[in-house]
């Protein structure tokens, strides 16, 4: 392990769900005119709900999908709260047997909400229970062993089931097609990101500028847990340096002492690009090779670092493996090699 490019797990910038963020659920819009952005899911989900409303009904089932941090648990939060609902949260892994998912289904009221985050982790065996349930709100359970076996159906209350997942692609052909409404979000805008940040700011009591707001949002990777974590650390720097107050200044400094850039980079982040350019002149690099060279584990490259990494057009994935972009050069004023000098599109064009 090459230790110039170790790599920090606990990271600011990172979308997924910590310990440390137990206090966003304060922080969770409640309706769908306080979730903000996201405009056309909400417009589709506004239809939705007042067509479910109108006929008395439970909404169809709904799979949700995006980029963690971005807000899908929140709005399977806020259909509850619309329709009057009770939600019951748990996720993919969390299922591991069939009778797990029969013990869930069978406490549900009528029209309640069952959310299963990171659903394309369901192991098979409890995706076999959950297509009747989905279909037929029946569970078919199978009494006995051998030939003196049974199998006699439980009649279920109407429920919608709320499926969150980073990976659309995962998901089985059969439980994709259970859903009646399939919405992907997308990430923020930095305007957008900075109105989060404002509202959470309201919540938390902490004086800020639209300017820092901006200045916290643009380096927000789009994601609103970033963005609320971001605005948490920063108000800890604002009240030890400062009045208090979160302005375009305060935000710059906080941010610089954290070590993260103006797009939002972090040392991990620049410690991949950097890794790719020193040690395999730009690319192409497998993944593989390029994991064990930085001491992290490949999953964690592709699923926290790549997808920011390629949002912004600094790797480029290639079949042959990695490779960085003349704008990945420039961020890290490092010097561009003559052959990407005016050709952004590097790794992809030289190989055809
Ligand atoms: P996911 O389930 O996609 O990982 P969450 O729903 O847990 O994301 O959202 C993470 C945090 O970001 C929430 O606590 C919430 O405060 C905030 N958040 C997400 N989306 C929005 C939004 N559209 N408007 C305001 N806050 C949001």
């Amino acid at each position: 392990m090459n230790q110039e490019y170790t790599v920090d797990p606990s990271r600011l910038v990172s979308p997924d769900m910590t310990p440390a963020d137990a206090e966003e659920v304060s922080l969770r819009p409640k309706t769908l005119d306080d979730y903000i952005g996201q405009e056309k899911v909400k417009g589709n989900l506004r239809i939705y709900l007042r067509a479910a409303q109108q006929r008395g009904e439970a909404m169809d089932h709904i799979l949700l999908y995006g980029p963690p941090g971005l807000g899908k648990t929140t709005l399977a939060g806020i259909v509850a709260a619309e329709m009057g609902v009770q939600i019951r949260i748990t996720s993919g892994p969390a299922i591991e047997k069939p009778g797990d998912l029969a013990a869930l289904l069978t406490n549900l009221q009528e029209g309640d909400i069952l959310f299963i985050d990171e659903i394309h982790r369901l192991s098979r065996q409890v995706e076999e229970v959950l297509y009747p349930a989905l279909e037929d709100f029946a569970l078919d359970i199978m009494i006995g062993k051998g030939p003196a076996a049974q199998s006699i159906r439980i009649n279920l209350p109407h429920f919608t089931l709320v499926g969150a997942t980073t990976r659309a692609g995962q998901l089985t052909g059969p439980l994709r097609d259970r859903f009646g409404i399939i919405l992907k979000l997308e990430p923020y805008s930095p305007d957008e990101l900075a109105s989060i940040i404002v509202r959470s700011a309201g919540i938390l009591n902490v004086p800020i500028t639209r300017e820092g707001a901006l200045e916290l949002a643009k380096c927000a990777r789009g994601t609103p847990r970033i963005a609320n974590r971001m605005l948490k650390r920063v108000r800890d720097f604002a009240t030890v340096q400062g009045d208090g107050t979160i302005d375009r200044e305060a935000a710059v400094t906080a941010r610089r002492q954290m070590d993260i850039d103006e797009l939002g980079l972090d040392e991990m982040d620049r410690s991949v690009l950097r890794a790719i350019i020193e040690l395999y002149g730009g690319g192409p690099v497998g993944l593989e090779t390029l994991a064990a060279n930085l001491g992290e584990e490949s999953v964690t490259l592709e699923d926290v670092c790549e997808p920011y990494l390629m949002q912004l057009g600094f790797l480029t994935r290639t079949p042959r493996g990695r490779c960085v972009t003349r704008l990945a050069y420039e961020h890290l004023h490092m010097a561009v090699p003559r052959r990407l000098n005016g050709d952004e599109d590097d790794g992809q064009t030289s190989m055809y």
